[in-house]
């Protein structure tokens, strides 16, 4: 049989460059498969649905929620969130590492659940830095970038809740260093319990 993935949450502030993270992640490498969140807010000019969300009323997602169909899910900024247990479920048992791009709120939900999955938080490299991403991306509005960075002050306190904070200054060095993290990961004892407790059985056969 094969080994189960590991279940990768990654957060980070807005404009710290996760979604180039994990499409350079995803590109590299073909042990990881991207969650597909479901949500209630309206797609964005050039998102799709099913491959950047699963795009519901609230109603649809209240009924999802209903029928414990989401591993985790929470409000950010007036709209639901949340990730189809299915596909994470199907994707580690297929020995794939799962990758979850959530918020704060869901992290903490996935780390009650699932104390063996692995929380990275994505930062950049200065305050100032952020704050000219959000400029440089000329589809926000001063207002909203001012919110963004408010939420960023906000979210930067729970950063101690992560296993491990991961600096993108570099895009190939940040995504690299983000592999080597996770395939580290999982030979941490509490992800190799199943392991341990064979060659210990093992051992009590031999001795
Ligand atoms: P956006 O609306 O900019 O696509 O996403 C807003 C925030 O929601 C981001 O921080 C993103 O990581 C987070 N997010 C996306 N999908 C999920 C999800 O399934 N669960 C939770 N808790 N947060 C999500």
């Amino acid at each position: 049989m094969k080994e189960k993935g590991i279940l990768v949450v990654v957060s980070g502030f807005a404009g710290a460059g996760k979604g180039t993270l994990m499409k350079q992640l995803l590109s590299e490498h073909d042990n990881y498969a991207l969650s597909v969140s479901a949500t209630s807010r309206s797609p964005r000019p050039g998102e799709q649905e099913g491959i950047s969300y699963f795009y519901k009323t609230k109603e649809e997602f209240e009924a999802m929620i209903e029928r414990d169909e989401l591993l985790e899910h929470a409000c950010y900024v007036g709209n639901y969130y949340g990730t189809p247990k299915k596909f994470v479920c199907e994707q580690l048992d297929a020995g794939k590492d799962v990758v979850l791009e959530i918020e704060i709120q869901g992290a903490m939900q996935i780390k009650k659940k699932f104390p063996e999955a692995l929380l990275l938080f994505v930062m950049p490299p200065s305050a100032e830095i952020l704050k000219n991403r959000l400029v440089g991306r000329g589809t926000e509005t001063a207002e909203v970038i001012e919110q963004r960075m408010k939420r960023a002050a906000e979210e930067s306190e729970g950063i101690e809740d992560y296993d491990f904070i991961v600096i993108n200054d570099d895009i190939d060095k940040c995504t690299e260093t983000m592999h080597n993290i996770i395939q580290s990961a999982k030979f941490m004892p509490l992800r190799q319990k199943d392991f341990i407790t064979k060659v210990r059985e093992e051992l009590k056969e031999i001795n």
